[in-house]
């Protein structure tokens, strides 16, 4: 078995109902189980585009999938969450991002392991940070990167209570 950490988002519709349903799209497939979810978290979108806040989430699950087909699945629950795809870096209701894939290493366009954004975004790092232990290989170089991007302070995160309705 894999663990593999993901990174939820959504700022179309009722976010909050569009990461539990996908949440429940996850761990209905036979091969993956949910070992941890992070609280959720309000943060700015990033990228320029002007759109409503996302609600993200951090999710470590186990799975004997192998990359490609996790991914494939993803996409899959990213379809039927009605995803759009107009815009690039624009609204979704559903984001699902592959994070690290045990100690994977991978450079495909299609599928880049460890998340190559990882290391810029506060609302990957912040809840990411809260579902791994401080044993975790990227431990440190996830602290820096909180560290260092709370300093430059352009990126709005809060948590938000989970039965806020949204
Ligand atoms: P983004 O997540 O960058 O905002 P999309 O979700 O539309 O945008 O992803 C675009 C493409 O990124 C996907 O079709 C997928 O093949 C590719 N991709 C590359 N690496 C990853 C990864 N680690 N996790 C998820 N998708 C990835
Ligand atoms: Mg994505």
């Amino acid at each position: 078995m894999a663990t593999v950490y993901l990174s939820v988002g959504s700022n179309l519709g009722d976010r909050m109902a569009n990461l539990r349903k996908g949440q429940e799209l996850l761990v209905a497939h036979p091969q993956i189980n949910l070992i941890k979810a992070s609280a959720f978290y309000q943060t700015s979108p990033v990228g320029g585009v002007v759109q409503d806040d996302f609600i993200n989430q951090a999710l470590a699950i186990e799975t004997d999938l192998d990359p490609y087909d996790l991914l494939e699945y993803l996409h899959e629950i990213e379809a039927k969450l009605l995803r759009k795809r107009l815009v690039v870096w624009g609204p979704r209701t559903l984001d699902l991002d592959i994070l690290y894939f045990d100690h994977l290493e991978s450079e495909d366009p299609k599928l880049t392991i460890p998340h190559p954004e990882i290391m810029n975004r506060l609302f990957v790092l912040i809840p990411l940070k809260e579902i791994i232990d401080s044993n975790f290989f990227a431990y440190e170089q996830i602290q820096q990167a909180i560290e260092r991007l709370e300093d430059s302070q352009d990126q709005r995160i809060e948590r938000v209570d989970e039965n806020e309705r949204n």
